[in-house]
């Protein structure tokens, strides 16, 4: 199955989309891991990256799409993939959907998690991942009273566009440039609303329940 998810920095789309993944074996491609990896790396797309994320405003469309596509090409994602945090703008949606039809492709489904937007600020400034072994842990739902890695002990870190400033920023892209692709996915008869839930596991439960996966 060839999958989008969309929402809101915050709204869970990471960890939903990597269950997901998990569960139907097919890859999980992340833009924002993709971009992180590079800007970690020191790599020229790294550096124009950093430009706009340290800013919390989007990638160029055409960087961005490319880097898309090319892993698209990849062998893996010839069963189904799951594309998280891409497409962002219409012009990347449409670049993708031109792209999936010369390969006789389609999505054939655009989950859209929503989430009450007051938790938003909350839980975006309360995230912190492990640079050791890529967990990602909210400090108070985690119950975590030190900044410490619970799964393998390694000190966690924030990252740069989890600070307030930035998020505000992000979310306002967001409004801007993201969510008109809510009605372009429900023109194309393939949005799924998933409402929001408290709770992770509830929320990922009810995802894979969409899905008819559980
Ligand atoms: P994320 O991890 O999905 O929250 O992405 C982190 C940051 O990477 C975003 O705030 C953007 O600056 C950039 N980014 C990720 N995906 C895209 C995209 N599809 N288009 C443009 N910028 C992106």
């Amino acid at each position: 199955m060839n999958l989008i998810f969309l929402g809101a920095p915050g709204a869970g789309k990471g960890t939903q989309s990597t269950v997901v993944a998990e569960k139907m074996n097919i890859p999980h491609i992340s833009t924002g891991d993709i971009f992180r990896y590079n800007i970690k790396n020191q790599t020229e797309l790294g550096k124009k990256a950093n430009e706009y994320i340290s800013k919390g405003e989007l990638v160029p469309d055409e960087l961005t799409v490319s880097i898309v596509t090319d892993r698209l090409m990849q062998d893996d994602c010839k069963n189904g993939f799951a594309l998280d945090g891409f497409p962002r703008t219409i012009p990347q949606a449409e670049a993708l959907e031109k792209f999936l039809a010369e390969h006789g492709k389609k999505i054939d489904n655009a989950l859209n998690i929503q989430v009450d937007e007051n938790i938003l600020v909350e839980r975006l400034s309360n995230r912190r991942f492990c640079p050791k072994c890529n967990g990602t842990f909210h400090m108070i739902e985690n119950k975590l009273t030190e900044e410490i890695c619970p799964v393998c002990g390694a000190e966690l870190k924030q990252r740069d566009d989890d600070k307030e400033e930035v998020i505000l920023q992000r979310l306002q892209e967001y409004h801007k440039s993201t969510e008109p692709l809510i009605d372009f996915y429900r023109s194309r008869n393939v949005l799924t609303d998933v409402p929001p839930i408290i709770g992770m596991e509830k929320a990922i439960a009810a995802t894979l329940k969409v899905l008819g996966i559980e």
